[in-house]
């Protein structure tokens, strides 16, 4: 399956999940502005496919615009490392998302039945079932991508050799652990199976 193909089944994945979970987010109490959970859970993950959404729409701004959000990226590729929380490199002042129309599925499935706090988000059991099994449906659709995580993903889709692999069909994931090497990330699992 070419890119673009892949591209247009993720959109249908994501419509998919948001009818599903509809029932279940529709007593959400989340609003614009909140973005707790864009600033206190840090775990913001991918698939490759949408990496390279994001990517190409980094490429769409102007030069001073993409020196800046790639600034941000690595700082929050560092502090992931460092396994400390960080808030979104795509989180804007006024705490809205600068991608939010190509944010990642792990943004898409959040949401909760209480304001958060510390102990973070009240979901239904269901959706979280739910999105468990788009997680897989998702990883099926990019089986020949890496899940981890965004700032993983971004880091190495900026590397044209890695770039160029992936596209053409011809990366296998168990292969991520050198490429991440090369390119001075440490990644200690292989594909991350249960989440994206
Ligand atoms: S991508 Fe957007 S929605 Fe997702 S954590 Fe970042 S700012 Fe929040």
């Amino acid at each position: 399956m070419d890119i673009k193909t892949k591209q247009e089944k993720l959109k249908e994945i994501y419509d998919g999940f948001e009818i599903r979970a509809q029932p279940f987010k529709a007593g959400a109490v989340c609003e614009v502005g909140c973005a707790f959970c864009c600033i206190h859970f840090g775990n913001v993950d991918a698939i490759t496919l949408e990496g390279l959404i994001i990517h190409e729409w980094i490429g769409t701004l102007d030069k001073q615009d993409q020196i800046n959000i790639r600034k941000k990226i690595a700082k929050n590729m560092k502090k992931r490392e460092k396994r400390s929380i960080t808030r979104c490199p795509f989180l804007k002042k006024d705490n809205t998302c600068l991608i939010y129309t190509i944010r990642p599925f792990s943004c898409r499935q959040l949401y909760s039945l209480r304001k958060c706090t510390n102990s973070g988000p009240m979901v239904h059991r269901q959706a979280v079932e739910l999105a468990k099994k788009t997680v897989k449906k998702l990883q099926q659709l990019d089986a020949t991508g890496y899940s981890g995580h965004i700032s993983y993903i971004l880091h190495l889709i900026a590397k044209p050799d890695f770039r160029k692999l992936y596209k053409s069909g011809g990366f296998n994931p168990v292969n991520i652990m050198p490429f991440g090497k090369k390119y001075g990330i440490v990644i200690n699992r292989i594909v991350s199976k249960n989440k994206i």
